[in-house]
């Protein structure tokens, strides 16, 4: 038997499990359960629960599954899919960022399902390649090309696709048997830059 997709409702009862308060930096806790993105510090933020909502969905996963998520950040999104079942493997470029995230996760709970590489997430995480999907949470200019190979056929890659400052757009690229990808385009996001080492 295949193993049944988590619904849109199983990741709306999800979110509300995953203590967003715990983590947003102390002074913008208050603010945690409003619908927008918030600073986390370096530059970055963590996304608005909308747009977490949606990508975790598009990523049409099921307890179990191995997800690759480029761009830690908060660690929110990691605990997100934790939460659904998700084996997941994270790759965050700052390292304040990584260590903080890796500290929030084991003090929720969900350390035990999260792995943190620190790192420029354009290379993947190939050891532990292939994934069910990947997931990236900063707009990159164009879908990094190693990913592609460490999803396996039958998965999907999410991706905001723009340059700094101009439209980006949130893509849904489907690996089909023999490797061949099928992109489709979801709609207008904003999203903090991806960046090089
Ligand atoms: N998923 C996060 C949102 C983070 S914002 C959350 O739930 O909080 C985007 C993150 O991507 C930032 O932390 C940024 O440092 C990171 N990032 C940007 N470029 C990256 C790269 N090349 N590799 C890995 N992480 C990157």
């Amino acid at each position: 038997m295949s193993p049944s997709v988590w619904t849109k409702e199983d990741v709306i009862n999800a979110m509300r499990r995953v203590p967003r308060h715990r983590f947003v930096p102390d002074e913008s806790a208050h603010l945690a359960r409003e619908d927008q993105p918030l600073p986390i510090g370096y530059g970055q933020t963590i996304s608005q629960p909308t747009m977490v909502a949606i990508m975790t969905d598009l990523l049409q996963l099921y307890a179990g599954a191995r997800v690759l998520e480029i761009g830690t950040g908060s660690g929110y999104q990691a605990a997100l899919l934790a939460e659904l079942g998700a084996e997941v493997y994270s790759v965050e470029i700052i390292p304040a960022l990584a260590e903080q995230a890796a500290q929030t996760l084991q003090a929720t709970g969900y350390g035990g399902h999260v792995q943190i590489r620190l790192g420029d997430g354009y290379h993947g995480w190939p050891e532990h390649a292939p994934y069910d999907a990947i997931i990236i949470t900063a707009a990159a200019p164009s879908l990094p090309a190693p990913l592609v190979d460490q999803v396996d056929v039958g998965g999907r890659i999410i991706v905001p696709i723009g340059l700094p400052e101009r439209r980006q757009h949130l893509w849904v690229y489907d690996k089909a048997p023999g490797g061949t990808l099928h992109a489709q385009k979801w709609g207008e996001v904003a999203f903090v830059p991806f960046t090089r080492e």
